[in-house]
């Protein structure tokens, strides 16, 4: 294949296998890679590699944080587009705007926002990237009073299948905008993002360790304090390795929250029932900022990201006996994180077909990271048997909290409605699945 015109079209750096720093380009995807790695520095270098792909007859795979690539490691026909370099970060005059290039992390921007005395809610971790967890939803720290991170979205730039670049708004494509967010990354390359961001100044980060036989107690008690909780208040159950698989190997079991409000007797009293549930036995209230509350990835920025298998469920219902379920399915697991993180409020109040994320009523996501040992397969039998009486409870899934891929998984994402919306969608902006690298949304 020719790259010569690629690489006069382009200010970046194309990457083809036979170059020096191939390898390097590739990072967290699998061997053999792609036919070329375009390292954009502009949205026309966008623009120029979706116009190749289109030539060439090749299909598109689009990188921002990178967060997900071992699950969707692009094959030897495609082109990967790369975004890493698109990652200004600029709060717009004082009405809260800003605007973001997809390969920002989630740390930098909170880094640039809280200088402003502003927030969006992202993920719980400051590596990931703003591209792919935007367009998939993005439940963080703020998720029951902000919603989710595509709720704070209001604008994006687009490079479409045809090689245009459109904008996409309430007011501008609006369609294209619903598909955005929720949709992932099936409807073009978003090279800006434009959010809406909310004041917010010191928080409390609330951490309580728990006795490990009084799990489902406390779980139960922490159900019932977050039905009535404020928004300002987020809260997660966790059960996490204390580090890496070896001789020490235990988990630690614990409930990681935080109060969007300063440290004051209102408060205070406020997570009072949450330091007074069942089954605590130790706890700790930490003023932060926002940055503060992201966790760095285990092994430092840059790191691999292990092998691992990963499933969700969203329920609606989180009752004794799904609570029962839920523990019964962790119990089988090995080296795992487990997660159950409380939505409702303002994620909940989003009308179902406001945005492609549908799955509004969900009172809880469910969450398993297995571990696995290097180059097993990521589909583990083990653990989908384990999960399956969960899964059968689910309203559905999150797509960026599954590592499994296909027409399943898209069925669960999406209530039939909003998938044949979706559909209709791809086929007008992407006709022929150019970006297929996701959980993949087929044309009519
Ligand atoms: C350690 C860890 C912690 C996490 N914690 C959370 C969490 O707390 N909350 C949460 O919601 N999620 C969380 N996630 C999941 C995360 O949201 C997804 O993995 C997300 O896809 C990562 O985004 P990225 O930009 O880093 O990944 P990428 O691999 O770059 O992108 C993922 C996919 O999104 C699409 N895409 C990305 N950028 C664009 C773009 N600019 N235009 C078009 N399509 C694009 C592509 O299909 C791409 O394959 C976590 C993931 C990890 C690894």
């Amino acid at each position: 294949m020719d790259f010569s015109t690629l690489r006069s079209d382009v200010s970046g750096t194309v990457f083809s296998p036979d170059n020096d720093g191939f390898a390097e380009a590739l990072a967290m995807y699998s061997a053999p890679g792609p036919a070329v790695i375009v390292a954009a520095a502009s949205a026309d270098d966008v623009v120029a590699a979706v116009r190749f792909a289109t030539a060439e007859g090749l299909r598109v795979a689009v990188r921002s944080g990178g967060h997900a690539g071992p699950i969707f490691s692009p094959g030897a026909d495609r082109v990967l587009i790369d975004l890493h370099a698109l990652s200004s970060i600029v709060v717009t005059g004082d009405d809260g705007i800003l605007e973001v290039g997809p390969g920002a992390v989630w740390g930098d921007v909170a880094t640039e926002l809280q200088q402003h005395g502003l927030a969006v809610s992202s993920g719980d971790t400051a590596a990931i990237g703003v591209g792919g967890l935007t367009l998939g939803g993005g439940i963080g720290w703020l998720v029951r009073r902000d919603g989710l991170a595509l709720d704070s979205l209001i604008g994006a730039v687009v490079v479409l299948a045809s090689g245009e670049l459109v904008a996409a708004s309430a007011d501008e494509n609006p369609e294209l905008f619903w598909a955005l967010r929720g949709g992932g990354g099936n409807f073009g390359v978003v090279t800006s993002l434009r959010f809406q961001a909310h004041p917010l100044g010191e928080v409390l980060a609330i951490e309580l360790h728990l006795d490990p036989s009084r799990l489902g107690e406390t779980l139960r008690a922490l159900r019932d304090v977050m039905l009535t909780a404020p928004e300002q208040l987020n809260a997660t159950f966790a059960v996490i390795p204390n580090g890496p698989p070896g001789p020490d190997f235990a988990f630690v079991h614990h409930v990681v929250a935080v109060y969007a409000a300063e440290d004051s007797a209102e408060s205070r009293a406020a997570i009072a029932p949450l330091l007074a549930l069942p089954g605590v036995v130790d706890s700790t209230v930490t003023p932060s900022d926002y940055r503060g509350l992201l966790a760095e990835l285990p092994g430092g920025p840059g790191a691999p990201i292990p092998n691992v298998t990963v499933r969700d469920a969203l329920l609606g219902t989180f009752d004794t006996a799904a609570i029962d379920v839920v523990l019964a399915a962790r119990d089988q697991l090995g080296p795992s994180v487990f997660t159950v993180r409380f939505l409702g409020g303002a994620f909940g109040r989003v009308a179902p077909d406001a945005t492609a994320f549908a799955h509004r009523s969900a009172q809880v996501i469910v969450n398993i990271v297995e571990f696995l040992p290097p180059g097993a397969p990521a589909a583990s039998g083990r653990v989908s048997e384990a999960w399956a009486p969960v899964a059968a409870l689910s309203l559905g899934s999150y797509g960026n909290f599954t590592s499994e891929v296909g027409p399943h998984v898209v069925a669960a994402m999406y209530p039939p409605a909003t998938l044949a919306r979706l559909r209709a969608a791809k086929t007008v902006y992407d006709p022929q699945n150019r970006f297929a690298d996701n959980e993949n949304i087929t044309p009519d």
